[in-house]
């Protein structure tokens, strides 16, 4: 097999050493294959879990109490009890000028062989005081040369281990690895993109990972290894949106003047400018053969639904049909009913095709849409997995894109003739979420809202507050509004003191909202159920809807002006702000309550408070993913994507921007990534995202 010519000269088989025949290995070598390390060349990517700081250098009569630090001195007294098969300990005293400290081991009673008086010994480790004196358990030792003032080791690797295999075993097996063949293993980062973005070659990286010199060392081979997962990542994403270039064709959806005249008549209000902007964005991509591959964000409120419409409707007056799907039915039913009435005056076909439909209804339904008999169709996610078939899909639109993930996006796209692409989000994301679990899309953002939209009023509500809140919730009521009640979702199981819908609903009803019509709202019921109690709620006869998150997205009820939050600790931000976007949507002033308990932890209290004080969707979404990472807002499984292993996004945001940017060139560059120096990159990125974004074989 021809060598490639940037790998290192040292000979592969160097990786292929097997562990158990480095010298003191063998003993070894079953625990360390149930670590997956067998081979020297696997030792040098299992990294550290974490390190020990061992550069805290201080006197022992300057030591504190139980945190990891370094002593040095003399060994003054060695001494030693039981051994051969008892128990055994072995102490070790030393002297450094202030003070003795005692190290000892137990069942280690080899230890006390290393050991002479009058050497110079390094210890680190957590002291103890006990009977006046310091003492030191099982403490990392290195044993100082005479005259030796350099510490030799600051930052000591702690690896994840398993049963019988001591860290000490495990380093040793790791650093005989690493000098056996650090600078076999080859590069997949090429030196010139090693150059133009400051990485550490292969070898010095794995060096540096596991025997830093110090912080800097670490951070430096850090950067290498969380560079190159986000830029594999990021060349998938980029050769994921080539493809969708370069293997489908979209039909090209014009739209001129007289058309957008004839959609604009339809609309009962001036559009803002950033529905405008984000219209112009589709239009621009709509009008072109590539198919658009969009995302739509804006905060609740801000008016997606039309601009989704005005989309639908250039699709439809270009002659293709045209569909919008939503992540419910209650959704679904909401969106029909608004185009229904905003279609009234035109001759736009347009269906609902959701689950609860009667079996001859879908029937004919599915019929005419294969027939090609109606324009727009409007319906739940079921649409496409059920394999609808459209005699000529020109767009998609989905709503509340967060709950799609990558993958599914991906099979959508697959087949012949590819329709264009857009989704909407009200969950804003922050940019390095956009940047990965949707970085194969353009983005468009509407800033604003639409005018005399007031900001809903929050508060924290303690039990101090309880009376009066509720007070003023039945004047609310009494004055003709309605109210959300939203319960988290709560497990059978779980041994917490949340309430669960039913019991928020019967004590609601039986005491403090008694003389209102409360409905309740649960993933238990029916489709037909939900929409039979929506109904009854936007139609008023409920005046008050005690529910789980179901009513989280979208929902639409002018009249409802109270938003009631138990347990609030349990959402996310940016849920909580989903879920007070549902008020205060018509001409009253809407009003969000989070009820929490005394139990309530300071910093879930500090989070709470910062969503009471924050308006934006945005700030909100960035505090809460610095707050409590990505996964819960967007569940990272639900992405499609398999996890990161070294990049944390809350950290590597910087990083991503450069991977994506080093990605992006070279894929612009060098499409399908044919360059020598490349096929390792190439290889990587397919056999990690290969399947999850379905990219094939690529170039
Ligand atoms: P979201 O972005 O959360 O999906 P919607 O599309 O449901 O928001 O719009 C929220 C409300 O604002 C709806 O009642 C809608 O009719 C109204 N609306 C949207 N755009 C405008 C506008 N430009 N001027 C006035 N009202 C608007
Ligand atoms: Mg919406």
């Amino acid at each position: 097999m021809a060598k490639l010519a940037f790998m290192s000269d040292a000979s592969p088989e160097l990786l292929a050493t097997p562990l158990k025949s480095l010298p003191g290995l063998a003993p070894r070598a079953r625990q360390l294959a149930k670590l997956g390390l067998r081979s020297t060349g696997e030792a040098l990517f299992y990294f550290p879990r974490d390190y020990d700081d061992f550069s805290d250098l201080r006197k022992i009569a300057e030591l504190d109490d139980d945190a990891l630090q370094t002593v040095r001195g003399r060994v003054t007294e060695i001494d030693g009890v039981g051994g051969g098969f008892g128990k055994s300990r072995v102490g070790v005293l030393i002297y450094d000028g202030s003070e003795h400290l005692r190290a000892t081991w137990f069942n280690q009673s080899f230890m006390r062989d290393k050991f002479s008086l009058g050497q110079l010994v390094q210890f680190s480790g957590k002291p103890k005081q006990r009977g006046g004196r310091w003492e030191m358990s099982h403490p990392g030792v290195a044993w100082l040369d005479e005259g030796e003032q350099q510490t030799p080791l600051t930052l000591v690797p702690v690896y994840s281990s398993t049963e019988g295999l001591t860290q000490f075993h495990l380093r040793r097996a790791i650093a005989l690895s690493v000098d056996h063949c650090a600078d076999a293993a080859p590069d997949v980062i090429p030196q010139r993109l090693r150059e133009q973005w400051n990485l550490l070659p292969l070898g010095d990286a794995i060096r540096k990972v596991h025997e830093p010199g110090g912080a800097d060392e670490l951070a430096s081979a850090r950067r290498r290894f969380v560079f190159q997962e986000l830029l594999v990542l990021q060349l998938a994403l980029a050769a994921r949106r080539y493809q969708q270039r370069v293997n489908f064709s979209a039909p090209e959806l014009a739209c001129d003047a007289k058309v957008s005249a004839r959609i604009e008549r339809l609309l009962p209000f001036e559009l803002t400018a950033g529905q405008r902007q984000a219209i112009a964005d589709i239009r621009a991509d709509i009008g072109r053969s590539i198919p658009m591959n969009r995302l739509l964000q804006g905060d609740v409120g801000s008016g997606k639904t039309i601009v989704a419409l005005y989309a639908l409707l250039i699709c439809v007056a270009a002659g293709q049909q045209a569909a919008l799907m939503a992540p419910t039915e209650i959704l679904a039913r909401q969106h029909a009913q608004t185009f229904a009435k905003l279609l009234a005056e035109s001759r736009v076909r347009h269906t609902l095709l959701v689950g609860g439909l009667k079996p001859s209804e879908r029937k004919q339904t599915l019929t005419q849409l294969a027939a090609g008999e109606i324009d727009l169709v409007v319906g739940t996610h079921a649409i496409v997995q059920e394999a609808v078939e459209f005699a000529r899909l020109g767009l998609i639109v989905i709503d509340e894109q967060h709950k799609f993930g990558v993958r599914q996006r991906a099979t959508l796209r697959s087949g012949e003739k590819s329709p264009h692409y857009l989704v909407m989000t009200a969950t804003p994301i922050p940019r390095t979420m956009s940047m990965t679990q949707f970085g194969d899309l353009d983005v468009s953002i509407v800033r604003d809202m639409p005018p005399g939209r007031q900001p809903v009023s929050t508060y924290v509500v303690k039990s101090d507050d309880r009376e009066r809140w509720w007070q003023f919730a039945r004047n609310q009521l009494a004055e003709g509004r309605q109210a959300f009640v939203v319960v988290p979702l709560v497990e059978e199981s779980e041994n917490i003191a949340a309430m669960s819908v039913d019991q928020a609903f019967e004590a609601l009803t039986n005491g403090r909202l008694a003389e209102f019509r409360v409905g309740v709202l649960h993933g238990r019921m029916t489709p037909a159920e939900k929409v039979a109690t929506m109904a009854d709620f936007v139609g008023g006869k409920l005046q008050v809807l005690v529910s789980t998150t179901v009513i989280e997205v979208g929902v639409d009820v002018a009249n409802a002006s109270l938003m009631m939050i138990a347990s609030p600790e349990r959402f996310g931000l940016a849920q909580l702000h989903q879920l007070r976007g549902r008020v205060g949507r018509g001409s009253h002033a809407g009003y969000c309550a989070a009820l929490v308990t005394d139990a309530i932890s300071e910093q879930a209290l500090e989070r709470l408070t910062a969503f009471a004080e924050t308006a934006s969707g945005f700030e909100l979404a960035e505090l809460d993913f610095r707050m409590r990472g990505p996964g819960d807002l967007f569940g990272t499984q639900q992405s499609g994507l398999p996890p990161l292993r070294i990049a944390d996004l809350q950290r590597d945001g910087e990083l991503l921007a450069e991977a994506r940017t080093a990605a992006f060139n070279l894929y612009r560059d060098d499409p399908g990534l044919a360059a020598n120096d490349l096929t390792l990159l190439r290889k990587q990125m397919l056999s990690r995202y290969g399947d999850a974004l379905a990219l094939g074989d690529v170039g």
